[in-house]
């Protein structure tokens, strides 16, 4: 299964110290790919890593996984790295999206193709396509969520609202953020929403590299100065790790009883634990992304690119990223909550039963 195979993927890294060499997956005549991920604290990238090795070997391909820790020059040094050792192309999911541009002029020289995964690469020409999902609507999904389980649309309200955003690194964040709060303005505007620690803009709410515990803080410090006399009823979150860290403060300051539930809380990559806590109705909601589909995605683009074909793209337009339009191949996220999680996560083969026990 995903997890397991995770598991044992980062075991596998951990005892054989690699974390800057990375694994080598066997494959054959098809090339070397380096492969290079933000982080193996979050369950999706092991997720990720693994399919990606996993597609690339079903080409015949061999690769070279390296996590990068989510410290952006430890992930420069090790693209660095692979391109050193020769490796035919690159998948990339960066940290700091905007510290590729050094090394991946060094990538262009060697005639290395780059294809950024999930999230973009910004300022630099050295980048050829880009395969992600559709991260506004990611964003409009959990507002969308939020909207219906309030009632907003048949006037319900006025409710307390806090908003958390992604790390301000990672150009994803802003997709998220401009999705949802395109679909909550209007509710903010009539005062059906409300934000009482006045903290709206993206910039007052990101969350650096996307950490629970930070996220934790500021909802400690959310919660102490503007609900002493008030509760809050819904909170934006972009990303599973974060709800878990807005639960644990919501949970130490008494929320989580009859006379004091929990507000409707959002989420993204469905990720087991907060699956578990979906079943166990604390986190609300999940924003849930086939990575299996994007992982075999970039293995294809790869696999064209080096074929010499134009990978199959799909988006009605090229991202800018800064410094070039990125031709773009774009898929689909899927709102997950108690209700369809089994048709979704289990049905779809991405949780068996037991794993959600
Ligand atoms: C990804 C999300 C993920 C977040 C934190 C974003 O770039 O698109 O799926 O939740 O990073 O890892």
């Amino acid at each position: 299964s995903t997890i397991a195979g995770a598991v044992s993927l980062a075991l596998t890294l951990s005892a054989c110290g690699q974390d800057d060499g990375g694994a080598s997956a066997d494959g054959s005549e098809g090339g070397t790919i380096g492969v290079a991920m933000p982080t193996r604290a979050s369950e999706r990238w092991l997720t990720d890593g693994k399919s990606v090795v996993d597609d690339l070997a079903a080409k015949g391909y061999k690769t070279t996984l390296v996590y990068g820790d989510d410290d952006p020059k430890r992930q420069v040094a090790q693209i660095e790295k692979l391109i050193e050792e020769g490796v035919d192309a690159l998948i990339i999911a960066a940290i700091d999206n905007k510290s590729m541009d050094g090394v991946l002029k060094k990538a262009a020289d060697a005639e290395i193709p780059v294809i950024s995964y999930d999230r973009l690469i910004l300022d630099t020409k050295n980048v050829d396509y880009y395969v992600s999902f559709d991260n506004e609507q990611v964003g409009r999904l959990q507002a969308r969520y939020i909207i219906d389980k309030l009632g907003l649309e048949d006037g319900k309200g006025p409710f307390n609202i806090e908003l958390f955003a992604g790390s301000p690194d990672d150009n994803n964040t802003r997709y998220f953020y401009d999705g949802a709060m395109h679909l909550l303005k209007p509710y903010l505007d009539t005062k059906q929403l409300v934000v009482r620690s006045g903290e709206t803009d993206m910039d007052q709410v990101t969350t650096l590299r996307w950490d629970g515990p930070t996220a934790q803080k500021r909802m400690n410090s959310v919660l102490t100065k503007a609900y002493r006399s008030a509760t809050v009823d819904a909170v934006l979150s972009p990303y599973d790790g974060i709800s878990i860290g807005v639960l644990n403060s919501l949970k130490a300051h008494g929320y989580g009883s009859a006379a004091k539930p929990l507000p409707v809380i959002t989420g993204q990559d469905a990720e087991l634990a907060s699956v578990k806590s979906i079943i166990d109705d604390e986190q609300s909601q999940t924003v849930y992304k086939d990575l299996r589909l994007l992982a075999e995605m970039a293995a294809n683009m790869v696999d064209d690119v080096l074929n010499g074909k134009t990978p199959n793209l799909n988006s009605r337009r090229a991202y800018n990223n800064g410094a070039k339009p990125v031709p773009a191949y774009l898929l689909q996220p899927t709102s997950v909550d108690k209700s369809n999680y089994k048709d979704v996560l289990v049905a779809g083969g991405y949780y068996t039963a037991a794993e959600l026990k």
